[in-house]
């Protein structure tokens, strides 16, 4: 039964779900506009929902526009807010939600309550969307499991996701989400089902939850294409980048043009961190499998496995703001740290 005295935290950031329509322009997020909705809807004032208050975030952004700084915020109000309420809702646009998710879930350490992330692909203004369902559902989520749920998820679509191994699949669909490597938390039908096997365990209640920021450090990612040129990758390595996200064909293959290898281990040997995930939705990396692949791991990439690339790259910020060097980010890189990869 859901915990009438349970209180939820929206941390609203912006998106779809928010946003209007001035005549002749494109969607945007309308600062207030959120919160008069919900208040004006009697469904999310029913005894059942969760007590819920917005935090409205100034400016409102279409995600998008969402930066590094961006994550830190939203980490930092949850553990401003962090005992006075049983769990936060982060209503995000769906565009960046799967980077966001992947943040936080390494930003905020010894998580305790439930973080869900959840936007829509219609605004709420509209008379058909998916904002109604996405928002009340995850705030009775929370209401009934914020005692079991200890982590950073992503709920869309009556799915409730890990948020670190979600990936946008859509841009249309109301099933804009999908975790292709893990299997969904939890589903939302007639009941509520959570997966209890798959959930993180809960840190016991001594444990303080600590934030750590992620500033602008200079990581990206990157496609590898047919006919990729060295230059490419060289101008994509030069300093001050200090990890680089690759993108592989396959299990973990690329071009064994030698001239890439050399740009590779000259980056390798200047403390770059590459860390090569598959460009396939499913399947982990595999670098032994192909001889393309030994010659990354020989030029000193090492293997993201089954990360998506959103994971990877919040990683790779996220180990560099510990103030972590290349030798402990190459390690701690390929380890399990939230749940985002699967360890051989
Ligand atoms: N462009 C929007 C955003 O990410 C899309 C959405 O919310 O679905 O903010």
């Amino acid at each position: 039964m859901p915990d009438p005295m349970t209180r939820v935290l929206i941390l609203y950031t912006g998106g779809t779900a928010g946003m209007g329509k001035e005549p002749g322009q494109g969607y945007r997020p309308i600062p207030g506009f959120l919160e008069k909705m919900m208040r004006r809807i009697p469904l999310f004032q029913e005894p059942e929902v969760p007590a819920w208050e917005i935090h409205q975030y100034d400016p409102l952004l279409d995600s998008s526009d969402m930066r590094p700084r961006h994550w830190s915020r939203i980490a930092r109000d949850i553990q401003a807010a962090y005992e006075d309420y049983d769990g936060f809702l982060v209503v995000h646009g769906t565009d960046t939600m799967a980077y966001t998710a992947s943040a936080l879930s390494f930003m905020l350490r010894g998580l305790r309550k439930p973080v869900l992330l959840t936007g829509s692909q219609i605004p709420l203004s509209e008379t058909r969307n998916d904002a109604l369902d996405n928002l009340l559902t995850a705030l009775l989520l929370i209401g009934r499991f914020h005692d079991r749920l200890a982590e950073v998820c992503v709920f869309f679509d009556n799915t409730l996701y890990r948020g670190n191994r979600t990936t946008k699949i859509h841009t249309e669909g109301f099933d804009a989400f999908a975790s292709p490597d893990f299997p969904p938390l939890g589903e939302v039908g007639i009941d509520f089902e959570l997966n209890q096997g798959l959930l993180r365990p809960r840190p016991d209640a001594a444990r303080e939850l600590k934030v750590c920021e992620i500033g602008e450090t200079t990581v990206g990612a990157f496609r590898v294409f047919p006919g990729l040129r060295v230059s490419f990758l060289e101008a994509l390595l030069a300093p001050p980048v200090q990890g680089l996200v690759l993108e592989c064909f396959g299990a973990g293959n690329a071009p064994t043009d030698p001239e890439l290898m050399a740009a590779l281990r000259a980056a390798r040997d200047r403390g770059v961190v590459v860390v090569a995930v598959p460009q396939p939705l499913y399947g982990a990396a595999n670098l032994e499998l192909y001889a393309n692949g030994r010659a990354l791991l020989e030029a000193g990439v090492v293997s993201g496995r089954d990360m998506t690339v959103e994971a990877a790259l919040a990683k790779l910020f996220y180990l560099y703001a510990r103030g972590f060097g290349p030798q402990q980010v190459r390690s701690q890189v390929q380890l399990d740290l939230r749940g985002e990869l699967t360890e051989p």
